[in-house]
Protein backbone atom coordinates (compact mmCIF):
# COMPACT_ATOMS: atom_id res chain seq x y z
CA UNK A 1 0.00 0.00 0.00
CA UNK A 2 1.50 3.40 -0.93
CA UNK A 3 2.23 6.21 1.64
CA UNK A 4 -1.14 8.27 0.31
CA UNK A 5 -3.47 5.51 0.97
CA UNK A 6 -2.25 4.94 3.81
CA UNK A 7 -2.51 8.73 5.04
CA UNK A 8 -5.91 8.79 3.72
CA UNK A 9 -6.78 5.61 5.45
CA UNK A 10 -5.52 7.45 8.53
CA UNK A 11 -7.48 10.47 8.35
CA UNK A 12 -10.39 8.70 7.53
CA UNK A 13 -10.36 6.28 10.05
CA UNK A 14 -9.49 9.57 12.59
CA UNK A 15 -12.82 11.15 11.49
CA UNK A 16 -15.10 8.09 11.25
CA UNK A 17 -14.26 6.06 14.06
CA UNK A 18 -15.45 8.87 16.66
CA UNK A 19 -18.39 9.53 15.04
CA UNK A 20 -19.33 5.82 14.69
CA UNK A 21 -17.97 4.92 18.00
CA UNK A 22 -19.41 7.48 19.38
CA UNK A 23 -22.82 7.05 17.83
CA UNK A 24 -23.08 3.21 17.97
CA UNK A 25 -21.57 2.67 21.42
CA UNK A 26 -22.97 5.57 22.56
CA UNK A 27 -26.43 4.55 21.37
CA UNK A 28 -26.02 0.76 22.77
CA UNK A 29 -24.88 2.49 26.32
CA UNK A 30 -27.42 4.82 26.62
CA UNK A 31 -30.02 1.69 25.11
CA UNK A 32 -28.75 -0.36 28.48
CA UNK A 33 -28.90 2.80 30.61
CA UNK A 34 -32.72 2.98 29.59
CA UNK A 35 -33.88 -0.38 30.01
CA UNK A 36 -36.87 -0.14 31.28
CA UNK A 37 -38.17 2.87 29.14
CA UNK A 38 -39.15 1.24 26.40
CA UNK A 39 -42.19 -0.98 25.47
CA UNK A 40 -43.93 -0.95 22.00
CA UNK A 41 -43.68 2.54 21.11
CA UNK A 42 -40.49 3.99 22.59
CA UNK A 43 -37.37 3.02 20.98
CA UNK A 44 -33.60 4.61 22.40
CA UNK A 45 -33.93 7.58 19.86
CA UNK A 46 -37.22 8.79 20.37
CA UNK A 47 -36.42 8.61 24.13
CA UNK A 48 -33.69 10.88 23.70
CA UNK A 49 -34.90 12.58 21.42
CA UNK A 50 -38.40 13.33 22.65
CA UNK A 51 -37.98 11.94 26.30
CA UNK A 52 -41.50 13.46 27.23
CA UNK A 53 -43.57 11.33 25.07
CA UNK A 54 -41.62 8.55 25.98
CA UNK A 55 -42.60 8.84 29.64
CA UNK A 56 -46.10 9.33 28.24
CA UNK A 57 -46.25 6.40 26.44
CA UNK A 58 -44.34 4.23 29.01
CA UNK A 59 -47.37 3.82 31.09
CA UNK A 60 -50.12 4.16 28.63
CA UNK A 61 -51.11 0.53 28.67
CA UNK A 62 -51.46 0.86 32.45
CA UNK A 63 -53.60 4.04 31.75
CA UNK A 64 -55.97 2.65 28.87
CA UNK A 65 -56.86 -0.24 30.78
CA UNK A 66 -57.65 2.33 33.75
CA UNK A 67 -59.90 4.38 32.03
CA UNK A 68 -61.73 1.48 30.57
CA UNK A 69 -62.39 0.27 33.68
CA UNK A 70 -63.61 3.08 35.51
CA UNK A 71 -66.29 2.82 32.91
CA UNK A 72 -67.13 -0.81 32.57
CA UNK A 73 -66.09 -1.74 36.12
CA UNK A 74 -66.63 0.72 38.39
CA UNK A 75 -66.58 -1.13 41.46
CA UNK A 76 -62.74 -2.03 41.06
CA UNK A 77 -61.64 1.59 41.27
CA UNK A 78 -62.50 1.68 45.05
CA UNK A 79 -61.14 -2.22 45.46
CA UNK A 80 -58.07 -1.71 47.21
CA UNK A 81 -56.48 -5.45 45.83
CA UNK A 82 -57.07 -4.31 42.24
CA UNK A 83 -55.32 -1.40 43.10
CA UNK A 84 -52.34 -2.37 44.22
CA UNK A 85 -51.85 -5.14 41.48
CA UNK A 86 -52.20 -1.66 39.33
CA UNK A 87 -50.10 0.12 41.37
CA UNK A 88 -47.20 -2.75 41.32
CA UNK A 89 -46.96 -2.74 37.85
CA UNK A 90 -46.72 0.91 37.60
CA UNK A 91 -43.76 0.75 40.24
CA UNK A 92 -42.35 -1.46 37.59
CA UNK A 93 -42.10 1.92 35.13
CA UNK A 94 -41.19 4.37 37.74
CA UNK A 95 -44.75 5.36 38.32
CA UNK A 96 -47.27 5.00 41.11
CA UNK A 97 -51.31 5.14 41.15
CA UNK A 98 -53.61 8.14 42.87
CA UNK A 99 -56.74 8.03 43.40
CA UNK A 100 -59.15 10.52 44.52
CA UNK A 101 -62.64 10.55 45.37
CA UNK A 102 -64.20 14.02 46.36
CA UNK A 103 -61.27 15.82 46.43
CA UNK A 104 -59.86 12.75 49.02
CA UNK A 105 -57.21 10.59 48.20
CA UNK A 106 -58.93 7.07 48.65
CA UNK A 107 -55.71 5.28 47.04
CA UNK A 108 -51.67 6.67 47.21
CA UNK A 109 -49.29 4.14 45.55
CA UNK A 110 -46.30 5.86 46.39
CA UNK A 111 -47.28 8.32 49.92
CA UNK A 112 -43.54 9.34 50.63
CA UNK A 113 -43.17 10.55 47.14
CA UNK A 114 -46.68 11.78 46.84
CA UNK A 115 -46.44 14.07 49.32
CA UNK A 116 -43.48 15.92 48.03
CA UNK A 117 -44.97 17.19 44.51
CA UNK A 118 -48.28 17.10 45.81
CA UNK A 119 -49.68 20.41 45.26
CA UNK A 120 -47.81 21.13 42.74
CA UNK A 121 -49.90 18.06 41.06
CA UNK A 122 -52.99 19.26 41.96
CA UNK A 123 -52.52 23.28 41.06
CA UNK A 124 -51.13 22.03 37.75
CA UNK A 125 -54.44 19.38 37.33
CA UNK A 126 -56.75 22.53 38.69
CA UNK A 127 -55.45 25.09 35.92
CA UNK A 128 -56.41 22.43 33.13
CA UNK A 129 -59.99 22.17 34.16
CA UNK A 130 -62.44 19.45 35.46
CA UNK A 131 -62.71 17.99 31.90
CA UNK A 132 -58.95 17.45 31.50
CA UNK A 133 -57.80 14.26 30.41
CA UNK A 134 -54.47 13.26 29.36
CA UNK A 135 -50.80 14.28 30.41
CA UNK A 136 -49.10 16.86 31.80
CA UNK A 137 -45.72 17.73 32.47
CA UNK A 138 -44.81 18.92 36.08
CA UNK A 139 -41.65 20.93 36.42
CA UNK A 140 -39.77 21.31 39.83
CA UNK A 141 -37.54 19.83 42.16
CA UNK A 142 -39.12 16.34 41.14
CA UNK A 143 -40.29 16.70 37.41
CA UNK A 144 -43.17 14.24 37.76
CA UNK A 145 -45.79 13.16 34.53
CA UNK A 146 -49.04 13.14 35.93
CA UNK A 147 -51.84 11.23 33.90
CA UNK A 148 -55.32 12.20 34.86
CA UNK A 149 -58.71 10.36 33.96
CA UNK A 150 -61.89 10.90 35.53
CA UNK A 151 -64.14 9.04 37.57
CA UNK A 152 -67.32 8.37 37.94
CA UNK A 153 -68.32 6.07 41.26
CA UNK A 154 -71.09 3.88 41.79
CA UNK A 155 -72.46 6.05 44.66
CA UNK A 156 -72.90 8.66 42.28
CA UNK A 157 -69.84 10.94 43.65
CA UNK A 158 -67.10 12.39 41.02
CA UNK A 159 -63.22 11.63 41.33
CA UNK A 160 -60.25 11.13 39.44
CA UNK A 161 -57.34 8.93 39.08
CA UNK A 162 -53.69 10.05 38.26
CA UNK A 163 -50.82 8.17 36.92
CA UNK A 164 -47.76 9.97 38.21
CA UNK A 165 -44.33 8.78 36.17
CA UNK A 166 -41.29 10.57 37.58
CA UNK A 167 -38.93 12.27 35.14
CA UNK A 168 -35.98 12.40 37.48
CA UNK A 169 -34.90 8.70 37.10
CA UNK A 170 -35.41 8.89 33.41
CA UNK A 171 -33.38 12.19 33.42
CA UNK A 172 -30.48 10.34 35.75
CA UNK A 173 -30.53 7.31 33.58
CA UNK A 174 -30.04 9.34 30.49
CA UNK A 175 -27.05 11.83 32.19
CA UNK A 176 -25.36 8.48 33.35
CA UNK A 177 -25.80 6.56 30.00
CA UNK A 178 -24.03 9.70 28.21
CA UNK A 179 -21.53 9.80 30.51
CA UNK A 180 -20.32 5.64 29.86
CA UNK A 181 -20.81 6.37 26.67
CA UNK A 182 -18.86 8.82 26.17
CA UNK A 183 -16.43 7.37 28.28
CA UNK A 184 -16.30 4.17 26.25
CA UNK A 185 -16.09 5.98 23.46
CA UNK A 186 -12.91 7.95 24.67
CA UNK A 187 -11.60 5.25 25.83
CA UNK A 188 -11.90 3.99 21.93
CA UNK A 189 -10.73 6.12 20.69
CA UNK A 190 -7.74 6.43 22.47
CA UNK A 191 -6.78 2.93 21.53
CA UNK A 192 -7.62 3.36 17.96
CA UNK A 193 -5.65 6.50 17.69
CA UNK A 194 -2.55 4.28 19.32
CA UNK A 195 -3.26 1.66 17.00
CA UNK A 196 -3.33 4.62 14.47
CA UNK A 197 0.17 5.98 15.19
CA UNK A 198 1.96 2.34 15.74
CA UNK A 199 1.11 1.58 12.04
CA UNK A 200 2.52 5.40 10.83
CA UNK A 201 5.36 4.94 13.10
CA UNK A 202 6.10 1.24 11.79
CA UNK A 203 5.79 2.39 7.84
CA UNK A 204 6.62 6.32 8.04
CA UNK A 205 8.98 6.94 10.95
CA UNK A 206 10.57 3.65 11.71
CA UNK A 207 11.76 3.03 7.78
CA UNK A 208 12.84 7.20 8.18
CA UNK A 209 15.03 6.66 11.01
CA UNK A 210 17.00 3.52 9.51
CA UNK A 211 17.40 5.39 6.26
CA UNK A 212 19.35 8.47 8.59
CA UNK A 213 21.08 5.36 10.10
CA UNK A 214 22.34 4.34 6.86
CA UNK A 215 23.14 7.82 5.72
CA UNK A 216 25.23 8.42 8.65
CA UNK A 217 27.12 4.71 7.95
CA UNK A 218 27.66 5.33 4.82
CA UNK A 219 28.85 9.21 5.38
CA UNK A 220 31.33 7.54 7.61
CA UNK A 221 32.97 5.38 5.01
CA UNK A 222 31.21 2.37 6.02
CA UNK A 223 29.82 1.10 2.43
CA UNK A 224 28.99 -2.31 4.01
CA UNK A 225 26.03 -1.01 6.18
CA UNK A 226 22.81 -2.70 4.58
CA UNK A 227 19.57 -1.54 4.52
CA UNK A 228 16.45 -3.50 5.44
CA UNK A 229 14.29 -4.09 2.63
CA UNK A 230 11.13 -2.13 3.33
CA UNK A 231 7.65 -2.13 2.26
CA UNK A 232 7.19 -1.18 -1.32
CA UNK A 233 5.52 1.97 -0.45
CA UNK A 234 7.40 5.13 -1.53
CA UNK A 235 9.38 4.78 1.74
CA UNK A 236 10.21 1.77 1.05
CA UNK A 237 11.13 2.53 -2.53
CA UNK A 238 13.18 5.48 -1.22
CA UNK A 239 15.16 2.73 0.88
CA UNK A 240 15.28 0.08 -2.08
CA UNK A 241 16.96 3.02 -4.38
CA UNK A 242 19.39 4.09 -1.52
CA UNK A 243 20.32 0.57 -0.69
CA UNK A 244 20.88 0.04 -4.33
CA UNK A 245 22.65 3.11 -4.59
CA UNK A 246 24.89 2.07 -1.77
CA UNK A 247 25.93 -1.30 -3.27
CA UNK A 248 26.44 0.58 -6.44
CA UNK A 249 29.13 3.14 -4.61
CA UNK A 250 30.37 -0.26 -2.59
CA UNK A 251 31.35 -1.92 -6.11
CA UNK A 252 33.08 1.13 -7.62
CA UNK A 253 34.90 1.88 -4.55
CA UNK A 254 35.85 -2.07 -4.71
CA UNK A 255 36.51 -1.57 -8.33
CA UNK A 256 38.82 1.52 -7.45
CA UNK A 257 40.73 -0.62 -4.83
CA UNK A 258 41.04 -3.01 -7.18
CA UNK A 259 42.72 -1.14 -9.91
CA UNK A 260 44.75 0.81 -7.53
CA UNK A 261 46.02 -2.66 -6.24
CA UNK A 262 46.34 -3.84 -10.00
CA UNK A 263 48.50 -0.79 -10.74
CA UNK A 264 50.83 -1.24 -8.08
CA UNK A 265 51.04 -4.62 -8.63
CA UNK A 266 51.67 -3.71 -12.55
CA UNK A 267 53.99 -1.38 -11.78
CA UNK A 268 56.49 -3.73 -9.47
CA UNK A 269 56.33 -6.03 -12.56
CA UNK A 270 57.70 -3.33 -15.43
CA UNK A 271 59.82 -2.21 -13.13
CA UNK A 272 61.53 -5.88 -12.30
CA UNK A 273 61.02 -7.05 -15.82
CA UNK A 274 62.65 -3.84 -16.62
CA UNK A 275 65.53 -4.35 -13.84
CA UNK A 276 66.09 -7.95 -15.48
CA UNK A 277 67.26 -6.46 -18.91
CA UNK A 278 69.06 -3.33 -17.77
CA UNK A 279 71.29 -5.33 -14.78
CA UNK A 280 72.30 -7.37 -18.51
CA UNK A 281 72.91 -4.21 -20.00
CA UNK A 282 75.19 -3.31 -18.05
CA UNK A 283 76.70 -5.94 -17.50
CA UNK A 284 77.23 -6.67 -20.70
CA UNK A 285 78.34 -3.25 -21.50
CA UNK A 286 80.98 -3.04 -18.58
CA UNK A 287 82.11 -6.36 -20.23
CA UNK A 288 83.04 -4.59 -23.29
CA UNK A 289 84.90 -1.84 -21.52
CA UNK A 290 86.85 -3.52 -19.35
CA UNK A 291 88.21 -5.22 -22.46
CA UNK A 292 86.53 -9.31 -20.75
CA UNK A 293 85.54 -9.56 -24.56
CA UNK A 294 89.09 -10.15 -25.89
CA UNK A 295 88.28 -10.96 -29.20
CA UNK A 296 85.41 -10.15 -32.05
CA UNK A 297 83.12 -12.64 -31.73
CA UNK A 298 82.86 -12.39 -27.95
CA UNK A 299 81.81 -9.03 -28.97
CA UNK A 300 79.02 -9.43 -31.37
CA UNK A 301 78.00 -11.83 -28.55
CA UNK A 302 77.85 -9.79 -26.14
CA UNK A 303 76.31 -6.43 -28.22
CA UNK A 304 73.97 -9.08 -29.93
CA UNK A 305 72.76 -9.42 -26.28
CA UNK A 306 72.21 -6.05 -25.47
CA UNK A 307 70.15 -5.54 -28.47
CA UNK A 308 68.01 -8.26 -27.31
CA UNK A 309 67.48 -7.35 -24.37
CA UNK A 310 67.14 -3.63 -25.49
CA UNK A 311 64.52 -4.63 -27.96
CA UNK A 312 62.46 -6.57 -24.99
CA UNK A 313 62.59 -3.63 -22.87
CA UNK A 314 61.41 -1.52 -26.11
CA UNK A 315 58.62 -3.37 -26.29
CA UNK A 316 57.60 -3.44 -22.83
CA UNK A 317 57.28 0.05 -22.63
CA UNK A 318 55.69 0.53 -25.98
CA UNK A 319 53.22 -2.10 -25.19
CA UNK A 320 52.28 -0.07 -21.56
CA UNK A 321 51.81 3.64 -23.78
CA UNK A 322 49.56 1.79 -26.26
CA UNK A 323 47.53 0.83 -23.94
CA UNK A 324 47.58 3.66 -21.93
CA UNK A 325 46.21 5.65 -25.59
CA UNK A 326 43.96 2.72 -26.39
CA UNK A 327 42.37 3.46 -22.35
CA UNK A 328 42.55 7.17 -23.36
CA UNK A 329 40.49 6.42 -26.84
CA UNK A 330 43.38 8.32 -28.03
CA UNK A 331 43.84 5.88 -30.90
CA UNK A 332 42.00 6.45 -34.06
CA UNK A 333 40.21 3.72 -36.13
CA UNK A 334 40.55 3.14 -39.56
CA UNK A 335 38.74 0.61 -41.31
CA UNK A 336 39.35 -0.80 -44.25
CA UNK A 337 37.77 -3.94 -46.22
CA UNK A 338 40.57 -6.44 -46.88
CA UNK A 339 40.54 -10.12 -47.74
CA UNK A 340 40.75 -12.49 -44.52
CA UNK A 341 42.88 -15.13 -46.27
CA UNK A 342 45.32 -13.13 -48.12
CA UNK A 343 45.67 -11.09 -44.65
CA UNK A 344 45.79 -13.46 -41.67
CA UNK A 345 47.63 -15.36 -44.81
CA UNK A 346 50.28 -12.54 -44.44
CA UNK A 347 50.26 -12.15 -40.79
CA UNK A 348 51.26 -15.90 -40.12
CA UNK A 349 53.79 -15.80 -43.01
CA UNK A 350 55.44 -12.96 -41.04
CA UNK A 351 56.11 -15.17 -38.14
CA UNK A 352 57.22 -18.09 -39.34
CA UNK A 353 60.81 -17.49 -39.52
CA UNK A 354 61.29 -16.65 -36.73
CA UNK A 355 58.66 -19.00 -35.20
CA UNK A 356 60.41 -21.65 -37.02
CA UNK A 357 63.82 -20.14 -35.36
CA UNK A 358 61.91 -20.69 -31.81
CA UNK A 359 61.87 -24.53 -32.81
CA UNK A 360 58.15 -23.96 -33.53
CA UNK A 361 55.74 -25.61 -36.39
CA UNK A 362 53.26 -22.90 -37.59
CA UNK A 363 50.34 -23.87 -39.60
CA UNK A 364 48.07 -22.03 -41.33
CA UNK A 365 44.28 -23.10 -41.80
CA UNK A 366 41.62 -21.81 -43.69
CA UNK A 367 38.04 -23.24 -43.92
CA UNK A 368 36.23 -20.10 -45.37
CA UNK A 369 35.18 -18.93 -49.09
CA UNK A 370 39.07 -17.41 -50.34
CA UNK A 371 37.06 -14.59 -51.23
CA UNK A 372 35.70 -13.75 -47.55
CA UNK A 373 36.27 -9.68 -47.10
CA UNK A 374 36.32 -8.79 -43.46
CA UNK A 375 36.34 -5.26 -42.52
CA UNK A 376 39.56 -4.54 -39.70
CA UNK A 377 42.18 -1.65 -38.86
CA UNK A 378 45.07 -3.95 -40.29
CA UNK A 379 47.49 -2.29 -37.80
CA UNK A 380 45.62 -2.85 -34.92
CA UNK A 381 44.56 -6.02 -36.21
CA UNK A 382 48.52 -6.92 -36.35
CA UNK A 383 48.72 -5.84 -32.93
CA UNK A 384 46.55 -8.38 -31.71
CA UNK A 385 47.83 -11.70 -33.75
CA UNK A 386 51.31 -10.26 -32.79
CA UNK A 387 50.33 -10.31 -28.85
CA UNK A 388 48.44 -13.59 -29.20
CA UNK A 389 51.45 -15.01 -31.22
CA UNK A 390 53.79 -13.94 -28.38
CA UNK A 391 51.86 -15.37 -26.03
CA UNK A 392 51.99 -18.67 -27.92
CA UNK A 393 55.50 -18.10 -27.80
CA UNK A 394 55.87 -16.82 -24.01
CA UNK A 395 53.69 -19.37 -22.59
CA UNK A 396 55.36 -22.24 -24.47
CA UNK A 397 56.00 -25.88 -22.93
CA UNK A 398 59.89 -26.14 -22.92
CA UNK A 399 59.61 -29.90 -22.96
CA UNK A 400 57.60 -30.33 -26.51
CA UNK A 401 57.97 -29.19 -29.60
CA UNK A 402 56.10 -25.85 -30.07
CA UNK A 403 53.21 -25.71 -32.24
CA UNK A 404 51.36 -23.39 -33.35
CA UNK A 405 48.07 -23.19 -35.24
CA UNK A 406 46.22 -20.06 -36.68
CA UNK A 407 42.88 -21.48 -38.27
CA UNK A 408 39.94 -19.36 -40.16
CA UNK A 409 36.24 -20.11 -39.90
CA UNK A 410 33.50 -18.73 -40.76
CA UNK A 411 30.75 -17.45 -37.93
CA UNK A 412 27.92 -16.15 -40.36
CA UNK A 413 28.17 -12.51 -40.55
CA UNK A 414 31.82 -12.68 -38.52
CA UNK A 415 34.83 -14.88 -39.55
CA UNK A 416 36.24 -16.36 -35.99
CA UNK A 417 40.38 -16.15 -36.03
CA UNK A 418 41.67 -19.12 -33.56
CA UNK A 419 45.22 -19.24 -32.38
CA UNK A 420 46.55 -22.28 -30.64
CA UNK A 421 49.24 -23.43 -29.20
CA UNK A 422 50.22 -26.57 -27.55
CA UNK A 423 51.53 -24.29 -24.54
CA UNK A 424 51.59 -24.32 -20.39
CA UNK A 425 47.78 -23.75 -20.72
CA UNK A 426 45.75 -21.98 -18.21
CA UNK A 427 44.03 -23.06 -15.22
CA UNK A 428 40.30 -22.97 -15.03
CA UNK A 429 40.19 -20.11 -12.37
CA UNK A 430 42.11 -18.25 -14.05
CA UNK A 431 40.13 -18.33 -17.85
CA UNK A 432 37.96 -15.69 -16.90
CA UNK A 433 40.37 -13.34 -15.78
CA UNK A 434 42.72 -13.00 -18.64
CA UNK A 435 41.30 -10.15 -20.63
CA UNK A 436 41.26 -8.29 -17.67
CA UNK A 437 44.06 -5.68 -17.68
CA UNK A 438 47.16 -6.47 -15.36
CA UNK A 439 45.81 -9.60 -14.65
CA UNK A 440 48.58 -12.18 -14.68
CA UNK A 441 47.41 -16.05 -14.23
CA UNK A 442 50.84 -16.66 -12.62
CA UNK A 443 51.12 -13.89 -10.22
CA UNK A 444 54.07 -15.35 -8.38
CA UNK A 445 56.10 -15.05 -11.77
CA UNK A 446 57.71 -18.17 -10.74
CA UNK A 447 57.82 -19.05 -14.34
CA UNK A 448 59.94 -16.32 -15.15
CA UNK A 449 58.13 -15.31 -17.96
CA UNK A 450 58.02 -10.84 -18.40
CA UNK A 451 54.93 -9.67 -18.73
CA UNK A 452 52.64 -6.72 -17.95
CA UNK A 453 49.45 -8.37 -17.77
CA UNK A 454 47.59 -5.91 -20.58
CA UNK A 455 48.30 -8.12 -24.43
CA UNK A 456 45.31 -9.70 -23.41
CA UNK A 457 43.80 -6.44 -23.00
CA UNK A 458 44.69 -5.22 -25.37
CA UNK A 459 43.44 -7.89 -27.66
CA UNK A 460 39.68 -7.56 -25.90
CA UNK A 461 39.90 -3.47 -26.33
CA UNK A 462 40.51 -3.64 -29.93
CA UNK A 463 38.19 -6.70 -30.65
CA UNK A 464 35.60 -5.23 -29.06
CA UNK A 465 35.90 -1.84 -31.34
CA UNK A 466 35.59 -4.23 -34.30
CA UNK A 467 32.52 -5.56 -32.82
CA UNK A 468 33.92 -8.70 -31.98
CA UNK A 469 34.20 -11.00 -29.75
CA UNK A 470 37.35 -13.04 -27.94
CA UNK A 471 37.17 -16.41 -26.60
CA UNK A 472 39.64 -18.89 -24.70
CA UNK A 473 39.73 -22.25 -24.63
CA UNK A 474 42.48 -23.89 -22.74
CA UNK A 475 43.22 -26.93 -20.71
CA UNK A 476 46.87 -26.67 -17.98
CA UNK A 477 49.61 -29.04 -19.53
CA UNK A 478 48.16 -29.14 -22.77
CA UNK A 479 47.75 -25.78 -24.69
CA UNK A 480 45.66 -22.89 -25.25
CA UNK A 481 43.34 -21.81 -28.32
CA UNK A 482 42.64 -17.89 -28.21
CA UNK A 483 39.65 -16.58 -31.00
CA UNK A 484 38.17 -13.79 -31.90
CA UNK A 485 35.72 -12.59 -34.39
CA UNK A 486 35.20 -9.75 -36.63
CA UNK A 487 32.62 -8.62 -38.85
CA UNK A 488 32.55 -9.38 -42.36
CA UNK A 489 32.89 -6.61 -44.92
CA UNK A 490 31.34 -6.46 -48.66
CA UNK A 491 32.34 -9.37 -50.86
CA UNK A 492 35.73 -8.89 -53.31
CA UNK A 493 34.51 -9.58 -56.64
CA UNK A 494 37.54 -9.02 -58.45
CA UNK A 495 39.55 -11.35 -56.46
CA UNK A 496 42.34 -9.09 -55.55
P1 LIG B 1 51.21 -10.93 -19.98
O1 LIG B 1 51.92 -9.64 -20.19
O2 LIG B 1 51.29 -11.42 -18.59
O3 LIG B 1 51.51 -11.94 -20.99
P2 LIG B 1 48.59 -11.01 -21.14
O4 LIG B 1 47.44 -10.06 -20.98
O5 LIG B 1 49.10 -11.17 -22.54
O6 LIG B 1 49.67 -10.53 -20.13
O7 LIG B 1 48.11 -12.39 -20.62
C1 LIG B 1 47.48 -12.49 -19.38
C2 LIG B 1 47.79 -13.84 -18.73
O8 LIG B 1 47.16 -14.89 -19.48
C3 LIG B 1 49.23 -14.18 -18.78
O9 LIG B 1 49.90 -13.68 -17.63
C4 LIG B 1 49.24 -15.67 -18.82
O10 LIG B 1 49.20 -16.19 -17.52
C5 LIG B 1 47.97 -16.05 -19.52
N1 LIG B 1 48.15 -16.41 -20.94
C6 LIG B 1 47.90 -15.63 -22.03
N2 LIG B 1 48.12 -16.30 -23.17
C7 LIG B 1 48.53 -17.53 -22.80
C8 LIG B 1 48.92 -18.71 -23.54
N3 LIG B 1 48.94 -18.74 -24.87
N4 LIG B 1 49.27 -19.80 -22.82
C9 LIG B 1 49.22 -19.78 -21.50
N5 LIG B 1 48.90 -18.72 -20.74
C10 LIG B 1 48.55 -17.61 -21.39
Amino acid sequence: MNLQKKILISFLIMILTPCIIIGSLGMIAIGIGLHGFRNGNNDTIGIITQPIHALTELTQIEYNELSSSVVRYPDRIENEKWLSEMNGRLESKFSYLVVVKNEEEIFVGNPDDYEKVRSAVLTGIASRGAAFDGAIYINGKQPVLVKHGNIFFNDASEGYFLIITEATVLYNRMNRSFVTGVIIAATLIAIMAMALIAWLNDSIFKPLENLRQATREIGAGNLNYRLKREENDEIGQLCNDFEEMRRHLKTQIDQREQYEQDVREMISNVSHDLKTPLTAIKGYAEGLLDGVADNKERQDKYLRTIVVKATDMTLLVDELSYYSKLDNNKLPYNFEKVNAVGYFGDCVEAYANELEMKDFTVKFISEIDPETMVSIDCEQIRRVMNNLIGNAVKYRNTEVHGQLDVKLTDSGDSVRISVSDNGIGISKEAQPHIFERFYRADKSRTSGRAGTGIGLAIVDKIIKEHKGRVFVKSELGKGTTISFTVKKGARNNNGS
